[in-house]
């Protein structure tokens, strides 16, 4: 599904990711791990084609074709899904509003009609039973006011409704308190299938207890520099990302 070859990627002079090498099949749950300023972010923002950064060198190929030429939305079109891409505010849009928008948008990039609207009912009311999502809370205004978990619930309730191939989701250090962490992995766990991979990108071990991935890893300095199964993030989190760095330099 998704295959990064040799990416190397950074903004202005900076060079942050520096030769960055993945498969990801569908079926798959990967987790990315590394120390704060490592590049996790960076990574997710330029497969998702954020324009700040720069491609420097190698290729992101989605679906057996290069998307480095492709727009953040034809990318999203395309079945890409970042977390946090529409983190605004904006009043007197609900949420239900909101994620209508954005479905009738991919079906018109795709060439196809508006979803008629019992349709478009019984999927939200379907993707919001499977999610525990009520009524009052679709129709709020778009992040408005939004607790972290509201916040992460309203992304989960995006993702399920747009149902990409593929998912990345950046969770950063904050607003992933434990009903945060709830929201998110009961999400990522119900919407999974053989068809779809998700990429988790965390700092820390506890998100992986709840959402268990096949393949785990480390990127220090914009380099994937230890792949593994789950076991990594548990030798990760007793012995710390200074163990991995010793242990590289010998
Ligand atoms: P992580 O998500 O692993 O904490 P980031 O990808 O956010 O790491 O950042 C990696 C490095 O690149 C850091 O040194 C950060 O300061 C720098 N960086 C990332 N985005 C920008 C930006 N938009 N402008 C300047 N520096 C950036
Ligand atoms: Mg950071
Ligand atoms: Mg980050």
């Amino acid at each position: 599904m998704l295959t990064i070859k040799n990416l190397h990627a950074g903004i202005e002079e900076k060079d942050i990711l520096k030769g960055i090498n993945l498969q990801v099949n569908p079926g798959e749950i990967h987790a990315i791990m590394g120390p704060n300023g490592s590049g996790k972010s960076t990574l997710s923002s330029v497969i998702a084609g954020k324009e700040e950064y720069e491609v420097t060198d190698g290729d992101i190929i989605f679906e057996g074709g290069s998307i480095n030429e492709l727009a953040p939305e034809e990318r999203a079109h395309n079945g890409i899904f970042l977390s946090f891409q529409y983190p605004v505010e904006i009043p007197g849009v609900t949420v239900t509003n909101f994620i209508k928008t954005a479905i009738n948008e991919t079906r018109k990039a795709r060439g196809l009609e508006d979803m008629p609207a019992n349709e478009m009912l019984k999927l939200i009311r379907e993707k919001s039973e499977l999610l525990e999502i009520d009524r009052k809370f679709l129709s709020r205004s778009l992040n408005e006011g939004f607790s972290g978990g509201e916040k992460k619930r309203n992304e989960i309730f995006q993702m399920a409704m747009l149902e990409p191939k593929l998912a990345i989701l950046d969770e950063t250090d904050s607003g992933l308190d434990i009903d945060a962490l709830r929201i998110v992995s009961n999400g990522v766990n119900k919407l999974r299938s053989k068809d779809n991979a998700v990429v988790v990108i965390t700092h820390y071990q506890r998100l992986l207890e709840y959402i268990v991935p096949d393949f785990v890893h480390v990127l220090l300095d914009g380099k994937i520099v230890k792949s593994g199964g789950k076991e990594l993030a548990l030798e990760l989190e007793e012995k710390g990302y200074d163990w991995l760095k010793q242990e590289l330099s010998v």
